[in-house]
């Protein structure tokens, strides 16, 4: 049977994120933005009311709810901002190794702190010399008796000067390319973690993203995830858990500019009468509301696929390119219906419009979907 209906405590999710995100989120969304100040009070509310780490199994102190109830608690977040959405989120980001590979041991100690207080954690992949092709990464992790010492730079960290601890993939055996990369939990205040100036981005700028340096960094063997060699595997693999939702967090964003427009254009008169009378700007939002639709069945599909132990990667590429692609329009098109007043901070579109942009490039660029899109279709 095709169910598209949420079931009642799906529902209930729904709702409290909605009221949260329009109660705390919304109001305090353009001071974040302002400031690039973290959101971690919002974050502390967020974690009372259960509305993080909802993923993580009971067993470790979450709700050990699935895929498909990030995506729409996401939604619903990012459709307050998805600023503040990401610096939430991105622990799921630094969680997923962890639940795809970890030991028990592992899971208790590190999924554990995430949700016995409202902390942080990192995904650190991402170099100053290599993002897409993740092959290219320096950092190195050598075997030194029952340790590994950690070298290496790392760029592009969502929550670097918050998190508690770090998934860091290094290289343990360069000369075997992505069979030589191992995966290691890194706790945060480890000697030799230098942690950089904070990022001063185009949107998204509750976020905190800060390039990290590991000197010398020594961690013991017990905090390697998997066997060595599996780090890649390990790290890409977490993608088809988190990428839903990161599509998600575009179709919230998407709907929030197009509720914009539409009550703008139903306010704002041009030559005697609302511009929403106008074919061209009330075609503009029905293609909108169309696409937002799209993407939001893509996100689903994605989520129930994982969820029910199938491979979701090419859906999860689908639902990340098409909905972070969308959202670039859609923020766009929510611009030119509010006119020149769209260019202005004065109101909501420009930062929407700005906030877009990164759901095209972090988490795997729209060309790399692309890529994996057709992996996923030629090879299997
Ligand atoms: C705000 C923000 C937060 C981030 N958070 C994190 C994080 O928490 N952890 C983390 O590890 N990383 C993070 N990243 C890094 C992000 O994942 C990378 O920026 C992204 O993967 C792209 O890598 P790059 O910037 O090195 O670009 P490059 O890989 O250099 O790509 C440059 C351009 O070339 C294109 N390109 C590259 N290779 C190909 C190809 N084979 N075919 C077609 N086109 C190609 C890309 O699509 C892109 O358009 C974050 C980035 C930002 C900006």
């Amino acid at each position: 049977m095709i169910n598209f209906t949420l079931s009642d405590d799906q529902k209930q999710l729904q709702e409290l994120a909605r009221k949260f995100s329009k109660e705390e989120i919304i109001p305090k969304a353009a001071h974040h933005d302002e400031k690039g100040e973290f959101p971690r009070e919002i974050a502390a509310k967020a974690w009372e009311l259960g509305l993080m780490n909802t993923h993580i199994p009971a067993e470790y102190g979450g709700l050990g709810l699935g895929v498909i109830d990030g995506c729409i608690i996401t939604e619903e977040l990012a459709y307050g901002c998805t600023g503040i959405c990401t610096a939430m989120e991105a622990n799921v980001l630094a969680a997923a190794p962890v639940m795809v590979a970890g030991n028990e041991e592992q899971k208790k100690e590190f999924l554990g702190q995430l949700t016995a207080e409202p902390k942080f954690a990192a995904y650190c992949v991402t170099e100053p010399g290599a993002g897409s092709d993740v092959s290219g990464i320096r950092t190195l992790a050598k075997k030194d008796g029952g340790d590994y010492v950690i070298n290496g730079s790392k760029m592009w960290i969502t929550n670097a000067s918050v998190a508690s601890w770090y998934f860091v993939l290094a290289y343990t055996d360069p000369t075997l390319k992505h069979k030589g990369m191992s995966g290691f939990l890194v706790p945060a205040g480890t000697k030799g973690i230098v942690v950089g100036k904070k990022e001063w981005n185009m949107g998204q700028r509750a976020s905190d993203t800060r390039g990290i340096t590991f000197e010398d960094v020594r961690v013991p063997e017990r905090y390697r995830l998997g066997k060595e060699g599996e780090g890649f595997k390990i790290a890409m693999g977490a993608f088809d858990h988190t990428r839903p939702a990161v599509a998600a967090g575009a179709v919230g964003l998407a709907r929030r500019a197009m509720d914009e427009a539409i009550a703008y254009s139903t306010t704002r008169k041009a030559f005697g009468q609302p511009i929403a009378g106008f074919q061209a700007v009330s075609f503009m939002i029905g293609e909108m509301a169309m696409n937002i639709e799209a993407a939001r069945l893509l996100v689903w599909k994605s989520a129930v696929e994982i969820d029910s132990g199938a491979r979701n990667t090419k859906y999860a590429a689908f639902a990340k390119a098409f909905a972070a692609d969308m959202a670039m329009k859609v923020t766009t098109d929510a611009v030119q219906v509010f006119g020149g007043y769209g260019y202005s901070e004065e109101y909501p579109v420009e930062k929407l419009m700005r906030d877009a942009k990164i759901y095209q490039i972090y988490e795997g660029t729209s060309q790399i979907q692309r890529l994996i899109m057709a992996k996923e279709i030629f090879d299997r």
